[in-house]
């Protein structure tokens, strides 16, 4: 049985621009195989947790009920949970339907945005598709994060300093020049 840490990631309301950053590690992937095991992740596609975690990184906020749940689910079993990205710090640019109430978004979606076309005039409630939230929540606001990557997305460089700080159990300081909100 594998005795290296377990890192897990998901992706909730991004866009998967800061998992395409943690690939463009390039051939430190390499490195970073034979340091940890990767568990629930959509970079192996395992879809449930198969044991503790030592990190979790989170990219996207929360804008539904299965976001909720997947984020509790992470804090339950990552020892040390990690945002990555605007998007799971602040909400990022999804956030910007919080300025709209959420049935007028619906409705402007499915009713009445000039591209739409739905005779039966329905908007889709299916049980299997999430409930969406009355607004998105930076993932703070939801459960207990650990530390905070900035960035949109952060660099490789900053994804690769966090990971070996936190899988040495050494704090989270990286210097200023990884450090960027943009
Ligand atoms: S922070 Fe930027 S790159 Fe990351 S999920 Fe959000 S929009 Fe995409």
């Amino acid at each position: 049985m594998s005795q290296k840490p377990k890192v897990a990631t998901t992706s909730m309301c991004g866009c998967f621009g800061c998992h395409m950053s943690l690939l463009d590690i390039d051939e430190r992937i390499l490195k970073l195989v034979e340091l940890v095991e990767f568990d629930k992740s959509p970079i192996n596609d395992i879809k449930r947790f198969t044991g503790r975690c030592a990190v979790g990184l989170i990219e996207g906020g929360c804008c539904n009920d299965e976001n909720v749940h997947v984020l509790q689910d992470f804090r339950e079993h990552c020892d040390v949970l990690v945002t990555v990205g605007e998007c799971a710090r602040t909400g990022g640019v999804p956030v910007l339907r919080n300025l709209v109430p959420l049935a007028e978004c619906l409705e402007e979606a499915y009713l009445r945005g000039p591209t739409v076309h739905n005779p039966g005039q329905v908007i889709p409630n299916d049980p299997d598709i999430p409930l969406l939230l009355d607004r998105v929540y930076p993932c703070h606001e939801v459960v207990k994060i650990d530390y905070f990557l900035p960035g949109c997305p952060p660099s490789a460089d900053t994804l690769w300093a966090a990971l070996l700080a936190l899988l040495g159990n050494r704090p989270l300081e990286l210097p200023y020049g990884l450090v960027k909100y943009d």
